[in-house]
């Protein structure tokens, strides 16, 4: 038996995880069988991951498609055509995505052109394409009389559609090697690059939580109050696109600017120094390229909210020009993945689009397991509520994996503070909005083995009624730190409340 057939004996039998892994051993072996990735995607179906269904249907449509146009094609191609396409409208489907499944089916009876195919029933098939479109017309009436504020928002759209509360998927090895020993060690190497000797990565624990350990910051000696443990400057930044900002700092560019010194390219840097770390990073695999393709799909909906794609755009990049897994970039190896609650409402289906268009663009081919769907995705929900930084005044963005360590606590003993707030405080004036860097700061005295924490509800800051009312835990903030974090705060403040 080879491993599709494996993997079919065990879908009949009931047993998907298994199926799952036999046809992705298929993969391995034979990319460019369709039916391999068509089987995977009614497996992903049925053990409820409509995204990554929605993925291995497109891939096996892509790959008999062509065949299908050009006539050269026998009845078993046809029934698969159909097959995958109606997999790929199901999966739409299951993750809410009427509209998209309406087009789909259109395109696909259009293509088949409505010839007789065995298990097809053309008529049944338009009765279904009138059920969604009349769902994806409701869902619009719906969203349109919502209003905008945001907390009603997250409430109204949970009934409408699933937030699975993921983080990692179950089959991913490297999340549940993630607070290890050695992960540990590998982490505290990165903490010691940006901090002081007053401070050290732990494993911590938390009554109820999910997972056993958890990464903490730990003082190692009595710190002083306003003592700063770190100043970390971002892995990654980002900006809006046409924006004159610095494309590795996010400095504004002043006039004296550096630009990419290859002819086809239009990136600008401050400097030599911006060039070189750019370069070295991520820069050699997308230089010259257009992004327009996927700034387009970024600039579809609000600014900000596609901000983290750009992040992950980047991060994929690191990951072609190390040549390894994105999940293997040892900068954010241990970052929680945590799925945002409102990811899949806002990213959906464009993330996907993302993904295909980002494949084509760094010239990885869709069919390389090392950057799978379920990769890129389980990236998307590591930078999602980890330390992702943005700036909504500025359209800018950044992530910080090392400030991410600090634990969350209603009434923290630490906080951070930005170039930006600082240059505020000490009334200069602006020389530029955009934050270069941010650091960690001691708020009243930490002993010697006393953990650190700082408020997570400042990042979400962006509500500006919550400014004058941040320390202390309230409803709203527990509900921001449930949907955003995926965590129920239990610390001292939120257990003696009485909400
Ligand atoms: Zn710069
Ligand atoms: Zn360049
Ligand atoms: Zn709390």
């Amino acid at each position: 038996m080879n491993f599709r057939e494996k993997g079919n004996k065990a879908f009949v039998n009931g047993e998907f995880e298994t199926a799952r892994q036999e046809y992705t051993k298929g993969i391995e072996v034979a990319p460019e069988d369709p039916r391999l990735w068509s089987n995977r995607a009614q497996t992903f179906i049925k053990l409820e991951y409509p995204e990554l269904a929605i993925a291995d249907a497109t891939n096996a449509l892509s790959l008999i498609e062509p065949k299908i146009i050009s006539g050269k094609y026998d009845d078993a191609d046809l029934i698969l055509f159909c097959k995958s396409g109606w997999r790929k409208a199901e999966a739409l489907v299951k993750s809410d995505e009427y509209g998209s499944a309406v087009v789909e089916l259109e395109r696909l009876s259009q293509i088949a052109n409505r010839r007789p195919v065995a298990g097809v029933d053309w008529n049944a098939w338009e009765r279904e394409q009138d059920r969604y479109s009349k769902k994806h017309f409701q869902d619009i009436m719906f969203l349109k009389n919502m209003g905008s504020d945001r907390y009603t928002l997250i409430e109204q759209i949970r009934k409408m559609c699933k937030f699975p509360s993921r983080g990692a998927y179950p089959w991913d090895i490297r999340n549940q090697e993630r607070c290890t020993e050695e992960g540990l060690a590998s982490v505290q190497k990165l903490l010691e690059k940006i901090s002081g000797k007053n401070i050290k990565v732990s494993l911590v624990s938390f009554p109820d939580a999910s997972q056993e350990h958890e990464f903490g910051i730990v003082a190692t000696k009595d710190i002083k109050k306003g003592t700063i443990f770190l100043d970390e400057k971002p892995l990654i930044s980002i900006h809006t696109p046409g924006q004159r900002l610095c494309d590795f700092c996010n400095k504004p560019i002043s006039s004296k600017k550096f630009s990419c010194p290859k002819s086809n390219c239009s990136e600008i840097f401050c400097n030599r120094d911006c060039f070189d770390k750019a370069w070295e990073l991520y820069h050699r695999v997308i230089c010259g390229k257009n992004l327009n393709s996927l700034y387009e799909i970024v600039n579809y909906e609000h600014k900000s909210s596609g901000s983290s794609l750009l992040i992950v755009l980047k991060i994929f990049s690191i990951a072609k020009q190390r040549d390894i897994c994105p999940l293997d970039i040892e900068e954010i190896k241990h970052l929680f993945p945590f799925q945002h609650s409102t990811a899949w409402f806002q990213h959906g289906p464009i993330a996907i689009d993302f993904y295909f268009e980002l494949m084509k663009l760094l010239e990885i081919s869709v069919f390389d397991l090392r950057y799978e769907p379920w990769i890129y995705l389980t990236i998307y929900r590591k930078i999602k509520p980890n330390c992702n930084l943005f700036s909504p005044m500025t359209g800018t963005g950044q992530l910080y994996p090392i400030i991410s360590l600090f634990n969350h606590h209603c009434d923290p003993n630490a906080s951070h503070t930005d170039d930006v707030s600082r240059a505020i405080q000490r009334r200069e004036p602006f020389v530029f909005f955009t934050v270069l860097s941010t650091q960690v700061k001691a708020i009243r005295n930490i002993k010697k083995g006393e953990q650190i924490f700082t408020n997570y509800m400042d990042f979400t800051g962006n509500d500006l009624s919550m400014l004058g009312n941040r320390s202390g835990s309230t409803k709203h903030a527990r509900q921001t730190l449930e949907t955003t974090y995926g965590f129920r705060c239990r610390c001292s403040v939120c257990e003696s409340s009485s909400y």
